[in-house]
């Protein structure tokens, strides 16, 4: 069973939801016991899995009352609007205090933990905790509403532990906006990244904090790919050519990933592999005729769009995984599974079934090399290759 290292979950905000969201009494450190009604992601499933590691995010939603307001939408607005709503914006001093206290949270139970889980900042530490029997945790911030412009509050939380972010999630902040949540739609939504957003990018550069393109626009996108030498990632995301979701990455934007030596970790988000309401199910190729084609039949079998028996959910992931792998090289594959932050696949439970993924891919045929690039070859190499070597 091979080792899983995994792009993207919300798990520590699902475990611990900062004050401003909490709906149900916390257990303290419950990160640390098994805890399947509430989420797809603790730490005894996951060693129990083989999922040994990933970026683990920090991710804020609008206190309660908020999230229910609607967008300025409707179908006049949605009409005439140039590109469709955003989710609104949140409040910077609230999500740093949030970002801060979830990120205490996430001490105290590496602290509980007794070395079962270890966060690491430097690709050593990311290569011992590896091959030890503890959780590899990288502290990830998905959308920087938490920072202020000037980027101090980036070196706290670089001295934190932080070494991976996102920009933007889907709603705007100071440092550019976000892609919304639109099907079937271009990833080409609106301008990209602020003066400050530019700034942050150099900063990031600067600190060897991982620059992660997930959720930012398509000229977001290629600001980061301008300014930014490192290899380029879009931690969970899908393939636009096989599912036209906004948040998918288009053939152009995927050549750019190849071509910088990044990856794109696919996400097990249902609604972004065949469509909000599975309008792709039946459409989309099958993972074994997507890994069988040659480079020219790949191209016509994704084209021509043929009907036949809709694909369950999870081979919807596979044939995303295969598509991008034909597509870029299974060098440039991973995944990023959203766990506790998504609608994961009906034949996945949790993460302690993630093993069903390496299992189907091997099944097609895939080799051994090419399951351990998706599974963690791909991931350890960009993070190592953004930081700095090992040794
Ligand atoms: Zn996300």
């Amino acid at each position: 069973m091979p080792k899983i290292f995994d792009g993207h979950n919300d798990s520590f905000t699902r475990h611990y939801p900062p004050r401003h969201l909490r709906r149900r009494p916390l257990k303290p450190y419950s990160f640390l016991e098994r805890e399947e009604v509430y989420s797809h992601l603790d730490l005894p499933r996951a060693l129990e899995a083989d999922f040994k590691g990933g970026l683990f995010a920090i991710f804020i939603d609008p206190p309660l009352a908020e999230e229910t307001e609607p967008a300025p939408s409707g179908p006049r607005a949605r009409s005439q609007a140039k590109f469709p709503p955003l989710d609104p914006p949140i409040d910077g001093e609230l999500a740093l205090r949030a970002t801060l206290e979830v990120l205490g949270y996430v001490f105290r139970a590496e602290r509980a933990s007794a070395g079962k889980m270890r966060i690491v900042t430097n690709s050593r530490q990311l290569e011992e905790a590896w091959r030890s029997p503890a959780l590899t945790v990288v502290l990830h911030l998905e959308g920087c509403e938490a920072l202020d412009g000037d980027l101090n509050s980036l070196e706290t939380l670089y001295r934190a532990g932080v070494r991976s972010l996102g920009p933007c999630w889907s709603r705007p902040n100071i440092f550019g906006v976000g892609v919304p949540f639109a099907y079937p739609a271009s990833p080409d939504q609106g301008p990209g990244l602020t003066e400050a957003g530019r700034r942050l990018v150099a900063r990031c550069g600067e600190l060897g904090i991982l620059l992660d393109c997930a959720h930012l626009n398509a000229q977001g996108f290629y600001d980061i790919a301008a300014l930014s030498p490192k290899p380029l990632v879009s931690s969970h995301t899908s393939a636009h050519t096989l599912s036209p979701s906004a948040r998918g990455l288009d053939e152009k934007q995927l050549e750019k990933i190849a071509a910088s030596g990044g990856l794109v970790g696919v996400t097990f988000n249902v609604p972004d592999l065949i469509g909000p309401l599975g309008q792709d199910a039946a459409t989309i190729p099958y993972p074994q005729e997507l890994y069988a084609a040659s480079p020219k039949g790949l191209a016509k079998l994704v084209k021509e769009k043929r009907p036949h028996r809709p694909l369950s959910e999870l081979e919807a992931l596979l044939s995303h995984i295969i598509y991008l792998g034909k597509r870029l090289g299974f060098e440039h594959v991973a995944l990023g599974s959203d766990f506790d932050g998504c609608l994961i696949p009906d034949q996945i439970a949790g993460v302690q079934e993630i093993q069903k993924v390496p299992q189907a891919l091997a099944q097609i045929g895939l080799s051994q090399g090419e399951i351990e690039q998706i599974c963690h070859r791909n991931w350890r190499r960009v993070l190592q290759t953004t930081w700095g070597p090992a040794f």
